[in-house]
């Protein structure tokens, strides 16, 4: 069942309810108004050095065509999780991968950052050990990707500009992570050799190449939220030394970091319970778009909007006085920053009734059921719903920017440079876009609304799933033939 609005309220209920929708709607032309001025940050990212949209040049040159072979360790550091994987690249579009996830947790995400890296180094070692590999004296090859800010300056090479999503370990920032990693592996004796450095969002773009044949943009809808895309060479003027490998290229795939869209807050629609998340996260004022957008953050700011709406006094002249939701209770769970999983979310747009809600409240959040009337159960379902579609609609605003910046056609629908005859084809990755239900449906209907329904249907949405395993052993494979040729 899925939610419906709660018109059955009392008029006072209703008033706040409407209230809170209109700070969370978005017309389309607020919709193409936010996209065009992703474009020109966008370019302006390209052009100049420490804009909050990175625009970071990955030094990949090109997307695989399904064609490539080769068996590599990979590694992911995302926001949640570490996994370490091994993938054998079968060719023929094909592969296979092990992995084993390991848990991060707030300890090493905080502390110093030789810890974390020590781990990682423990959990390489553990899972190669596992496997039986490598043979005596074998040295493998591993491609890792860390879904961080990085500014890197070769394949194998990048220093750490600033953590995001929760992390804040010390000593890394403006650390080469590749070398932290292999000091770390090296001290522990891993016979393991890191020789690329890829984002997840690069690593969802390869995949889903490697899976189809092309693509022309990877997104993250998970912890964070990030995109990848493919330039022209000559349109990253910032750019100025080019190693042998890259002089030859024409293209050069783009890491946007585009979660920093905007935070100068020029044109994202944040209320007032977007500025509570904010204020008290660990980075006020950065990573604006992303602080819309991502499972880090969605159940977070509804969550602040159920507190709101509990805190309110009673409806006025109510006897015995009526409060907005759950009698007026809160619980310490619920009370609890970060305490509102956005994995709750999906679970109550997959089942909205009051049945479902109420159960989920009370095993989840330490509600009675005396508290939660039907009508609450309505309203947490489509207060989720609310949060959830505005992230959706401003997810369409960063895949419709990055369809204008590619030249397929202007905000609005207009035709752009570059003729478009095929689907074009666009990876994703990250539990928000995989699970929460209707995500990509409520991402198009944006898209559709800022570049016309033409342009819509020719975006071809398919999971890159194990893209960052993929993604990494892909990319470790071009510096194995790049240290090879040199
Ligand atoms: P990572 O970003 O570390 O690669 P994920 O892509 O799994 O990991 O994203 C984890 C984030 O997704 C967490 O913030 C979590 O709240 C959210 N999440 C996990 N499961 C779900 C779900 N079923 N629906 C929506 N969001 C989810
Ligand atoms: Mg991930």
């Amino acid at each position: 069942m899925a939610p419906i609005p709660p018109t059955d309220a009392p008029q006072p209920i209703k008033d706040v309810l409407d209230s809170i929708e209109k700070q969370f709607e978005l017309s389309d032309e607020r919709l193409k108004q936010i996209t065009a001025h992703f474009v020109t940050m966008y370019r302006r990212g390209l052009q100049h050095g420490h804009e909050p949209m990175a625009m970071i040049p990955t030094y990949v040159t090109g997307v695989p065509d399904g064609s490539e072979t080769g068996t590599f360790m990979a590694v992911d550091l995302g926001g949640t999780n570490f996994r370490v994987c091994e993938v054998q690249l079968l060719g023929d579009h094909k592969f296979s991968l092990k992995q084993k996830k390991f848990k991060v947790t707030e300890e090493l995400k905080t502390g110093p950052a030789v810890d974390l890296f020590d781990y990682m180094a423990s959990c390489i070692g553990d899972f190669m050990k596992e496997l039986g590999n490598p043979p005596e004296d074998e040295c493998l090859h591993l491609g890792m990707t860390f879904s961080f800010p990085v500014e890197q300056t070769a394949l194998g090479a990048g220093r750490l500009l600033t953590w995001t999503k929760g992390f804040s370990a010390t000593g890394a920032i403006g650390n080469d992570v590749v070398q932290l990693l292999q000091d770390s592996l090296d001290k522990k004796r891993v016979a393991a050799k890191c020789v690329a450095l890829v984002n997840d969002t690069v690593g969802t773009l390869l995949t889903r190449g490697y899976l189809t044949g092309s693509c022309f943009l990877g997104a993250i809808f998970g912890t964070g939220t990030n995109g990848a895309y493919v330039e022209d060479l000559s349109s990253i003027t910032k750019l100025k030394k080019l190693d042998a490998a890259t002089r030859k290229a024409d293209k050069m795939i783009i890491n946007t970091e585009w979660g920093a869209f905007d935070n100068a807050r020029h044109v994202l629609p944040i209320t007032r319970w977007d500025n509570a998340l904010d204020r008290i996260s660990i980075n006020p004022r950065y990573q604006a778009f992303e602080k819309l957008i991502s499972g880090m953050y969605l159940g977070e700011i509804a969550r602040n909007i159920l507190i709101y709406l509990i805190d309110l006094p009673p409806i006025p002249g109510s006897n015995p006085p009526q409060h907005y939701l759950f009698r007026g209770h809160s619980t310490k769970k619920f009370n609890t920053q970060y305490g509102f999983d956005t994995e709750l979310m999906s679970r109550i747009k997959n089942d909205s009734s009051p049945e479902a809600v109420r159960e989920l409240l009370v095993n989840e959040m330490g509600f009675t059921d005396y508290q939660i009337s039907d009508l609450d159960t309505q309203i947490v379902a489509w207060i989720c719903d609310l949060v959830a579609n505005r992230s959706a609609a401003l997810s369409g605003c960063a895949v419709a920017a990055t369809l204008v910046q590619c030249g397929y056609c202007e905000v609005g629908g207009g035709p752009g440079s570059k003729e478009v005859d095929s689907a074009l084809e666009l990876g994703v990755d990250g539990s928000l876009v995989e699970f929460y239900p209707g995500f990509e449906e409520a991402l198009r209907k944006s898209l559709r609304a800022i570049v016309g329904e033409k342009m819509e249907q020719l975006v071809k949405v398919g999971m890159a799933k194990d893209g960052s395993g993929v993604g990494a052993a892909l990319c470790a494979l071009v510096a194995t033939k790049n240290e090879q040729h040199s």
